[in-house]
């Protein structure tokens, strides 16, 4: 069994899922039902009794377009946990590029962070490149990125504020920073922060890292570990943007990549082309009233 969710304009919808659902038949993938989810107005809900995730999102987005969608091979339920990246993904921002600005030397870190983040780069030592660069930057000057420039996606409160409100647990893993991410996660509401560790010495950073490096490894591993203290059946929501998400993004039962890279995204089996990410409750079927601000 298939299904897919997607958030469907109004216009034009019964064309577009007239054409698609010819293009599934083609494939070999007859759709037994479509509808709209009765409770969440824009959700089309579109199940098949066989075929392939991957083939179904492209034929999906061949006629609905780059639109919000989860492909799943099981009835969708509201996970038990939510493991989520930080940067580009809770936060419109790359913290260390941020920062990076404060230091003066953005153009050369942002450049290190985009390959990095389109898999063109080894994460760990692109990381400690771009720490190095800050060497003898004052701490104060992260919380000044912080409160100037450093702001969460529109829905990323409401999006942590509800799961927890479901039962889920929600843990926020980066490849960033602690100094950042303990108050990006208290701002939204996460329970538990995996993230790498400035190292300081009298008020400066001195350019390393302190403790090991948390990278896609450390991500997929609070997975499974969180996903152990579930028990069995638990399902799990994974959502991030970059290469060092995509083992957290594939081990998930919905692994959603946001706005994100291409390698990311062709590894996930839910994607978010629009901005808020509320548009993830909507996938998951929780209705707008349910939604809470926390
Ligand atoms: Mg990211």
């Amino acid at each position: 069994m298939l299904i897919a969710r997607l958030i469907a304009e109004a216009g034009g919808l019964e064309t577009r899922l007239d054409a698609a659902s010819k293009a599934l038949d083609a494939a070999g993938m007859p759709v037994a039902e479509a509808s709209m989810l009765d409770f969440c107005g824009d959700v089309l809900q579109i199940s098949l009794p066989h075929g392939d995730a991957g083939q179904m999102t492209e034929l999906l987005v061949e006629h609905f377009g780059e639109c919000d969608m989860l492909v799943a091979d099981h009835a969708i339920e509201i996970p038990r946990l939510f493991v989520s990246d930080m940067d580009s993904t809770m936060i419109g921002q790359e913290c260390i590029d941020e920062l990076a600005d404060f230091a003066g030397i953005k153009d050369k870190v942002a450049d290190i962070t985009e390959r990095a983040m389109r898999g063109e780069l080894e994460f760990e030592s692109a990381l400690r490149e771009r720490v190095g660069l800050l060497e003898g930057l004052g701490e104060r000057a992260i919380d000044n990125c912080l409160a100037e420039r450093i702001r969460p996606v529109p829905g990323a409160r409401t999006l942590v504020q509800t799961l927890k409100s479901k039962g889920c647990r929600t843990v926020l893993v980066t490849g960033g920073f602690h100094h950042f991410a303990d108050r990006v996660a208290d701002q939204l509401g996460f329970e538990r922060v995996v993230g790498n560790r400035l190292a300081v010495s009298q008020g400066h950073l001195t350019g390393k890292l302190a403790g090991p490096v948390s990278d896609a490894s450390t991500k997929l591993a609070t997975l499974e570990e969180e996903r152990e203290q579930l028990g069995e059946g638990a399902r799990v929501l994974a959502t991030g943007d970059g290469a060092n998400d995509i083992p957290m993004i594939e081990a998930a039962d919905y692994g959603i990549a946001y706005r994100a890279k291409p390698k990311a995204r062709d590894a996930a089996n839910g994607r978010i082309a629009s901005e808020d990410l509320t548009v993830i409750l909507k996938l998951l079927g929780i209705p707008e009233s349910d939604w809470s601000l926390g």
